[in-house]
């Protein structure tokens, strides 16, 4: 076929054709659908192969019993039945025509018979595409593939349709926008900023696993503007605020990494770590996720406001910020707004002097309680004001320490 690499042809054919010939003989159609058809005209290798087919969950399963090593249930409820041989994993859904009630976000699937109903049902028309094997006829009835030659995003049916049968899709435009450089026609950003609020009914947890594919794309900034310009943002983030000092770009600049994405995508609309832990609380992004990108915020922001470069300023600072300090500077770097210079210096050469582990106390809490006769809240006053010294006045003896407690007990 046009358009596809022969050795692309070749590898599909390697993985699934004699599965395809199984189903064929059977009497059943075998159609490589969706992401893998679009990433086939890219060039792009796609891992797992989405297929569809008009046989039953039950009668892909008796065929794949004869193919695969292993199968499993994908969910058969919607149709899908996923299977491994060797290193080849597909898998295949029965064509599927799904019926949509305003108020639920659990459509009632339908079987259908026919491949143009479950490309209708399907988010974007670069994702609307099949191929049937083994004859590799393209099956095409929204012209995905002319959309994809010109990079626009649309959906199959009326974006309005679309985004309020699966409101999740206004997200999976932002990463399709950034994934694959498109444009977004008029039409597709009014749906969304008109159905911004259907938004609601998606679950969390759908919402925060789309949110972690499209902040790994190579360049999302995109989809943050489109994000921004639809009111998406402030649907997802109610307590954001400065959407006009937005610097999308940024986000493009730093490292593929999960946390800093989420931090650098954050950070223009809310500096403040707690706050930031509370909204991906409130999306169920995972604690220690919410707490890093929290972390690394509230490092960016203590590093904005630092303005002396004495010692102690910088032994404060590292302290506060120890394991989010690099992704704090390569987040500021990244909006143009990187430390004072001399800052930095003042931290390295803190680093250089005293080592890069965390300030430790030469006392701990026992020998505290030991050294003013009982536990109680004391010993942690104790060892805070112990701490304060440290990064005060730099490292501490055992003897030093010691003494102080002594000191203090006797003039608290
Ligand atoms: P990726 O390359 O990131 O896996 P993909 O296009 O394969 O992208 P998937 O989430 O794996 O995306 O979904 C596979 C296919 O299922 C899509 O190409 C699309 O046809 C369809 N699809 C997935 N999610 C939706 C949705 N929410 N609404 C409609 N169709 C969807
Ligand atoms: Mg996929």
């Amino acid at each position: 076929m046009d358009g596809i690499a022969q050795a692309d042809r070749d590898d599909v054919d390697q993985r699934v054709g004699d599965l395809a010939e199984l189903f064929v003989s059977a009497g059943w159609g075998f159609f490589v659908v969706g992401g893998v058809v679009r990433d086939l005209f890219l060039g792009r290798h796609s891992g797992d192969i989405d297929i569809t087919t008009d046989a039953t969950p039950a009668d892909t399963l008796s065929i794949l019993e004869r193919w695969a090593d292993t199968t499993w249930d994908q969910g058969a409820r919607f149709g899908t039945v996923g299977a491994r041989k060797g290193d080849v994993m597909v898998e295949i859904t029965t064509h599927r025509s799904e019926k949509y009630h305003a108020d639920s976000r659990k459509p009632s699937v339908e079987f259908s018979s026919k491949i143009d109903d479950d490309l209708a049902r399907r988010d974007f028309t670069i994702n609307a595409m099949a191929i049937q094997l083994p004859s590799w006829r393209l099956v095409d009835p929204f012209d995905g593939r002319t959309d994809l030659a010109r990079r626009v995003l649309r959906t199959p049916l009326t974006p309005e349709i679309a985004f309020s049968d699966d409101p999740l899709r206004m997200l999976r435009a932002a990463r399709f926008l950034s994934g694959y450089q498109l444009t977004s026609p008029v039409e597709l950003e009014n749906a969304m900023g008109v159905m911004a609020e259907r938004l609601d009914i998606v679950s969390k947890e759908r919402i925060s696993e789309e949110f972690s594919k499209f902040l790994l794309v190579e360049h999302p900034s995109r989809g943050v503007q489109l994000l921004h310009r639809t009111g998406l943002m402030e649907r997802l983030f109610p307590s954001s605020s400065n959407h006009e000092n937005l610097q999308a770009q940024s986000i493009d600049l730093v490292s593929r990494d999960l946390e800093l994405r989420w931090a650098c995508f954050l950070w223009s609309v809310l500096q403040e770590g707690t706050l930031v832990r509370k909204a991906l609380a409130g999306l169920r992004v995972s604690n220690a996720t919410a707490s890093r990108v929290g972390a690394i915020i509230d490092a960016a922001r203590a590093l904005t406001e630092a303005k002396k470069n004495d010692q102690a300023t910088a032994r404060r600072l590292l302290h506060q910020t120890r394991h989010d300090l690099e992704p704090a500077i390569e987040l500021l770097n990244a909006y143009g707004q990187p430390p004072l210079p001399s800052v930095l210096s003042a931290i390295d050469q803190v680093r250089e002097l005293e080592g890069n582990e965390e300030f430790r106390l030469p006392l701990d809490g026992n020998e505290v309680a030991e050294l003013i006769g009982g536990e109680g809240p004391l010993v942690g006053e104790m060892l805070d004001r112990l701490m304060d010294q440290r990064l005060r006045a730099g490292p501490l003896s055992k003897k030093d320490a010691t003494a102080l407690i002594q000191d203090w007990r006797k003039n608290p």
